[in-house]
């Protein structure tokens, strides 16, 4: 059942080691995108959010995200942002717990998610504290003044995979909220939202789930505690009755309270055309397959570039779906690698990050990527000035 290349829109001569930074065009998702534009929004003008259903389509995509998650119907919003997501989260996550003040992260958090944090506590202004100790001594620090423990669960330079069930435990025999970002790990890894007994996860669509650049974030919320949750955000469609028009705020008495305003139609409208590539797909399955490929490329790439330090836990089981090296010249040596059809990604300071995507990688393209990185090393194919000009994005 796996590799299904054949859904997906690969340009020719590329191996792509960067689905986890932004997942490849799904062949159903032009189509989709030229229909909403032209007959739905072009023919029906603003009778489509009824004769087209756009208003359905934010938990429509919601419930289908949900089913990839080990989650409930009508437990995950969409919509917005991750960076915005997070602090929705953390806001609902601090009111459950009033009288605590420490939010634990760690140090390999993804920047936005401790901006968005310390932007908020800034706001708050009640004395919180964000602490950020080593991924490896973070469940030692959750303790009773923790009000909430906010992680990704995969860090996004090394894949380090942290362990949900225990550390959500943890957090809650410590009487903590425990906050999940899924960014890395949704489409990559097997996850059961409802048997963690997570408070909240929040997680983007744009990486292994395909859906595009600027893809709707999504955000999950435990069913039992949804009425509880007081929005940071009041915008109108998470009113009860957005068209009442009423002059106070009444939170919807779902998820759907965590949605803010108008859904981007036809990017969610790309979204559920690219979820289509997971119908029957087994998350086990892929997960064997993603490890499968990441070992024979780490063998690979030890054998035959010395130079390189695997940067990432060897441990397949204690690694999310991508796979790092650290090379003082990773930036010109990824640039180099995608001039001869490997694209890879770059973190700073001197991370080479690959990506292992089941869905369209198979055993030959990873030992073909790992003879092109051979090449790009031993040739010294990355002292070329070209490939040491800064782009904007990296
Ligand atoms: C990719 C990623 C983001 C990106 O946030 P946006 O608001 O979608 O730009 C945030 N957090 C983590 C952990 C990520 O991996």
């Amino acid at each position: 059942m796996l590799p299904r290349k054949e859904l997906f829109d690969l340009p020719k001569g590329v191996i792509y080691l960067d689905g986890n930074s932004l997942g490849p065009l799904p062949k159903g998702a032009a189509e989709r995108a030229a229909k909403v534009i032209t007959e739905e929004w072009g023919q029906e003008l603003i009778r489509a959010w009824n004769t087209a259903d756009w208003m359905a389509l934010p938990a429509q995509v919601g419930d289908r995200i949900a089913a990839l998650l080990g989650a409930a119907p009508g437990s995950i919003a969409t919509g917005d942002t991750l960076s915005i997501k997070v602090f929705q989260a953390l806001d609902a996550a601090l009111r459950m717990r009033p009288d605590r003040r420490i939010i634990l992260s760690d140090s390999g958090n993804f920047p936005t998610d401790l901006y968005m944090a310390d932007g908020l506590l800034k706001n708050l202004d009640k004395g919180h504290q964000i602490r950020t100790p080593d991924p490896a001594d973070l469940a030692d620090a959750i303790d009773k003044d923790t009000a909430v423990v906010m992680l990704t669960q995969v860090d996004y330079r090394t894949g380090r995979l942290h362990d949900m069930q225990a550390i959500t435990e943890k957090a809650h025999a410590a009487g903590a909220v425990m906050i999940w970002d899924l960014a890395h790990s949704a489409g990559a890894v097997p996850v059961d939202l409802a048997r963690s007994h997570a408070e909240f996860a929040v997680g983007c669509t744009y990486k292994y789930l395909n859906g595009g650049p600027g893809a709707p974030a999504f955000i999950y919320a435990r069913p039992d505690i949804v009425d509880s949750i007081e929005p940071a955000l009041c915008g109108w469609l998470g009113h009860e009755a957005p068209f009442a028009m009423e002059r106070d705020y009444r939170p919807a008495k779902s998820t759907e309270r965590l949605r803010v305003g108008t859904p981007s139609v036809v990017q969610l409208s790309i979204l559920d055309a690219a979820l289509d590539v997971w119908t029957g797909v087994d998350m086990h399955a892929l997960r064997a397959a993603s490890i499968e490929l990441s070992e024979i490329f780490i063998a690979e790439v030890e054998r035959r570039c010395p130079s390189l330090a695997l940067a990432s836990p060897r441990d397949p089981e204690q690694r999310g779906s991508q796979v790092s090296f650290a090379f003082e010249q990773g930036y010109a040596a990824v640039q180099a690698l995608a001039d001869r059809g490997v694209i890879g990604d770059f973190r700073a300071p001197n991370i080479m990050r690959f990506g292992f995507t089941p869905l369209y990688l198979d055993h030959d393209d990873v030992v073909a990527a790992s003879k092109i990185l051979e090449d790009v090393l031993s040739a010294e194919r990355w002292r070329d000035p070209k490939y040491h000009v800064k782009s904007r994005v990296t």
